[in-house]
């Protein structure tokens, strides 16, 4: 039988810039696609509900866009290791070739592969979703940045990056025999009660809808994304998140699409807004950098005096926010867009996430693990740096006593309340000054709005003014206090929470 080159898509779900597919197609071997689906080697950060919906219709894309190659996705479910063995000695094969994940359940799994199939076939892996590689970015004493100003000024020094891979090839070199695949509707990635209507009827998984919501962008949008970035009611971020997650994108393919744009645009407002957005996709790489130099971030502080924090572990406060119902409507608003849509945008992400470790005193890691089951993006390095800088206790993160007000938020970001009123429209007939703070209306004002505070809309579970006070009180205990025994993880909350029961 030939040799076979095996591909091991994961993240990694497009054809186009794929260093690993395009490494086989110049061994020109037959080559093998395959898609393992083992969730139980995740650990405790296997894909949440929304994840899965994402997965499944990628993965469905990916299919169609492999056949359209003559080639064939082959889906198998189980122990990665087991299964690339059991493909080799089926195919042939002579190579696996992979593109890199950074998680440090990844890294540890793909090291144990790569040692168990040493000396036997030749097994490769590729940088397809990082500009840059976590260990080539360091100061100049060779450490990982923990500030990300120094970390930007250090990958603009790295000069022009290497373009996307080219690639028109119409077709590959294919096995004789396609060995067996399951069907994908065997790997239940879909709900069995279907919650996911709305997030179907907002997103197109899929390169195809990768490449539609880009041009969207480069064709408008990004000309004034430096301003119209902060405001959560307009169209005014690439809402490119997911595919760039899953990789039906490459971040390398943005960055060169956006940049080209500035080349082209004399515009300085346009320049300005490029280079605000490749900042974010830096943003990014920073939080991938500092998941690798400083792998038990994804559940403990980078700052050690966090794990004495005195959080308060309420569940009913954590439930009010997880369904929208805390009082306040730009928290509960972003919480509901999250809900329906499996996004939310980056400056409501904000204050919700301050409003829960700040205003609620919850720890950080159980938003981070509602968000993680809830987001079509949810991404274990730009979730934990998210959590972690919102907290006040990761890298480069908000002074703890920076406290964001909801109320100010609100009024800056939604001054017309036009996202409030798409997301809470039990409040649409409050003006745009009313809408920012029910609760201070008088009697008259809730009745002209039909609103019943308690009934179809909740008075505030709590007050800013006095939960800003516990907050400053709470990390006050901890400023000086440094190396004392755990009690921040022990407050968290022990609740099983994920998308099946909101
Ligand atoms: C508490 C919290 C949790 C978050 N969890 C996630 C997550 O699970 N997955 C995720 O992709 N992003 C997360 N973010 C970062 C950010 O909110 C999203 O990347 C952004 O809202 C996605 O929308 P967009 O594609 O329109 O972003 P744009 O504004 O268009 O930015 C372009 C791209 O840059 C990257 N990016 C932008 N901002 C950040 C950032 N702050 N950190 C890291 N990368 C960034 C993303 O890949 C994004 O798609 C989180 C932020 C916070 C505050």
């Amino acid at each position: 039988m030939e040799t076979a080159s095996i591909v091991w898509f994961r993240q990694d779900l497009r054809i186009q810039d794929n260093p690993a597919l395009h490494a086989a197609i110049r061994r020109g071997r037959p080559i093998i696609p395959v898609y393992i689906w083992s969730p139980a080697e995740e650990g405790e950060w296997q894909p949440g509900g929304a994840s899965k919906w994402w997965l499944h219709n990628a993965l469905l894309s990916l299919e169609n866009e492999l056949k359209a190659k003559q080639s064939q996705l082959i889906i198998r479910a189980g122990s990665a290791l087991e299964i690339l063995t059991q493909l080799r000695q089926e195919t042939n094969a002579d190579a696996i070739l992979w593109n890199r994940r950074y998680e440090p359940f990844a890294i540890e799994r793909d090291r144990k592969i790569k040692e168990s199939f040493k000396g036997k076939v030749t097994v490769e892996s590729f940088n397809s979703s990082l500009l840059f590689e976590p260990w080539e970015i360091h100061n100049k004493e060779g450490k990982p940045f923990k500030v990300f100003t120094a970390f930007w000024k250090t990958i603009l020094a790295k000069g022009d990056l290497r373009p996307a891979i080219a690639s028109d090839v119409k077709t590959w070199p294919q096995p004789e025999q396609c060995p067996d695949s399951l069907p994908l509707a065997k790997l239940q990635l879909l709900p069995k009660i279907d919650w996911a209507k709305t997030i179907r009827s907002t997103w197109q998984p899929g390169r195809a809808g990768a490449e539609k919501r880009l041009e969207i962008f480069l064709n408008g949008i990004v000309s004034n994304y430096a301003t119209t970035r902060d405001y959560p009611g307009i169209d005014g971020v690439s809402k490119l998140s997911p595919y760039i997650h899953w990789g039906e994108l490459s971040a390398r393919e943005i960055w060169h699409s956006v940049k080209d744009l500035r080349l082209n645009n004399k515009n300085p407002h346009c320049a300005k807004s490029v280079e605000t957005y490749l900042k974010e996709l830096a943003w990014r790489e920073f939080a991938h950098h500092l998941l690798y130099h400083f792998p038990k971030t994804d559940c403990e502080p980078l700052d050690d005096r966090f794990r004495q924090f005195p959080w308060q572990a309420k569940s009913s406060y954590l439930k009010a926010w997880q369904k929208g119902e805390t009082g306040i409507p730009i928290v509960d608003a972003g919480m509901r867009e999250l809900w329906a849509t499996g996004w939310m945008h980056n400056r409501v992400r904000m204050i919700v996430a301050s409003f829960l470790v700040k205003d609620l005193l919850i720890p950080w890691n159980d938003g981070a693990r509602w968000f993680w089951d809830t987001l079509v993006d949810a991404d274990l390095a730009n979730n934990t740096l998210g959590w972690q800088w919102t907290a006040g206790c990761g890298a480069d993160a908000a002074p703890y006593f920076r406290i964001f007000n909801p109320l100010l938020q609100s009024k800056k970001f939604d001054p017309d309340g036009d996202y409030i009123r798409t997301w809470l429209p039990e409040l649409s007939n409050l003006s745009n000054d009313e809408i920012h703070e029910p609760w201070q209306l008088d009697k008259q004002a809730l009745q002209r709005a039909k609103i019943v505070l308690g009934k179809n809309y909740p008075a505030p579970i709590v007050d800013h003014a006095e939960a800003r006070l516990k907050a400053l009180a709470a990390f006050d205990a901890i400023k000086e206090d440094r190396g004392k025994e755990d009690k921040g993880k022990a407050a968290r909350i022990e609740t099983s929470v994920h998308r099946g029961n909101k």
